[in-house]
């Protein structure tokens, strides 16, 4: 038998010999709450504290020539990610690279004064950003050897892990609360995963998924947003990269963000800030303003009521891809906001409809709930003189308005139903 302590004894276990993965730019993990550091691994809370654990990074010499030499999707940032350097020949959807669209129709009903944008990401492959997230924690999963992609979701993440899993050939459990949108649902069992409805709310959804972990049937399990968590939540700075890349290297003064977990939300600051810490762009004040719905908006609550702690909720709102009551990086999404003299606002179903129809109407740009949400948020915030109408402002667009179709059909259908004869027309068409 050999003693742990003796000095002769072989190194522990066969891994040790293996090379690191690679995991780009990437150092550790660091404990959110109290520094602590730990190698980059499937691990997502301090041992010491249970803070969150976050991706810290070498990024010396990361440069914006660098970046626009990669390919024309997310992986251009791959070396402000924990990720391998792009080498193309990872089985992955290539999301990223959306579209940012001028609203100048919008902005001249908003009374704006100052440039309008949206940054659509409707245009991922599934239809919403979290193919931005997946992208990253999936890279991680393969580099860790786990061969099941997992997940707690809302909705659009389900479809993005799905599509994602399937592209590499891996297999997919995800888990979701049962009353989600059939345009969430239908697509995400087509992609032929493992999928589990489950009777609760999104908060049982991410206590079960939470509980799965350690468990001899999750082994070769990532869960992208629990035990991958690390990996995943810095998927989300290419969204804020992007942003300010196509606005030519700088950042908006504005910028209006949904809140469901207050993940994104961090993100797109922590990018910002790393752009400008690196001498990539400029430093330039901007403020950052989150957006819920009523039905839940715990962060807003906390926001309006000057606390750093989160109240939970139970949620009931249309916006079911926010519907999340204990938002895990609420108070972070806090910080954010009060550091750069935004704020967080929420709105009622209604007034997401209404959103989702005017920017339809100005724009052409068809928004899921959540989109909905960011536009009568900023709305609010304009009336309310929390932000203004002479700053740049960029409204983030998140999801796809044809998987929440029930949102509108209610309120929204043909002008007239008709005969195929012209008179018909006519009459629709005559003056009344
Ligand atoms: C998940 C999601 C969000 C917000 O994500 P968090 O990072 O959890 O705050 C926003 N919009 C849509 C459409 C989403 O699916
Ligand atoms: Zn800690």
């Amino acid at each position: 038998m050999t003693l742990l302590t003796d000095p002769a004894a072989p190194t522990a276990c066969p891994s040790d010999a293996a090379p690191a993965p690679d995991f780009g730019n990437a150092t550790g993990l660091v404990c959110r709450e109290c520094g602590a550091h730990y190698p980059l691994g499937a691990a997502y809370a301090c041992v010491e504290c249970f803070g969150p654990l976050e991706v810290s990074y070498d990024l010396s010499g990361v440069t914006r020539e660098q970046i626009e030499a990669g390919p024309a999707s997310l992986w251009r940032y791959a070396p402000l990610l924990p990720v391998a350097a792009y080498a193309g020949t990872e089985p992955n959807l290539q999301p990223g690279m959306t579209k940012l669209v001028r609203a100048d129709n919008l902005g001249a009903a908003l009374g704006m004064t100052a440039p309008l944008w949206i940054k659509d990401d409707s245009g991922n492959p599934t239809h919403s950003f979290k193919d931005r997230v997946v992208a990253v924690a999936q890279s991680a999963a393969r580099r860790l050897g786990l061969t099941t992609l997992a997940c707690a979701s809302t909705g659009n993440l389900a479809n993005a892990v799905a599509a994602a899993a399937a592209r590499a050939g891996m297999g997919s459990v995800v888990v979701i609360p049962s009353d989600l949108e059939a345009g969430k649902t239908v697509t995400t069992a087509t992609y032929d995963g493992t999928l589990l409805a489950v009777k609760g709310n999104y908060d049982d959804v991410n206590r079960l998924c939470s509980e799965l972990i350690g468990d001899p049937v999750t082994e070769t399990w990532g869960f992208v947003n629990v035990n991958l968590r690390p990996y995943y939540a810095e998927g989300s700075k290419t969204l804020g990269y992007e942003v300010a890349e196509q606005l030519g290297w700088r950042t908006p003064q504005q910028v209006v963000i949904p809140v469901a977990s207050g993940s994104l939300l961090t993100k797109v600051d922590k990018a910002w800030r790393e752009l400008t810490g690196l001498g990539i762009i400029a430093e330039s004040p901007y403020r950052v303003f989150g957006a819920q719905a009523d039905g839940c908006s715990p962060v807003a609550r906390a926001f309006a009521d000057g606390l750093d702690v989160i109240r939970p909720v139970k949620p009931d709102t249309i916006a079911k891809s926010l519907a999340i009551g204990n938002p895990a990086d609420g108070p972070y999404a806090l910080d954010a906001v009060r550091r750069t003299g935004g704020a967080v606002a929420s709105v009622s179903d209604a007034d997401i409809v209404a959103a989702i129809r005017l920017l339809a109407r100005s724009e052409g740009i068809f928004a899921e709930t959540a989109g909905g949400v960011t536009l009568a948020t900023f709305q609010r915030l304009l009336a309310t003189g929390q932000a203004s109408r002479d700053a740049e402002t960029v409204l983030l667009n998140t999801g796809d308005g044809l998987k929440t179709i029930d949102a509108v059909s209610g309120v929204v259908g043909p002008t007239a139903v008709i005969d195929p004869r012209v008179d018909q027309v006519h009459e629709v068409l005559a003056p009344r």
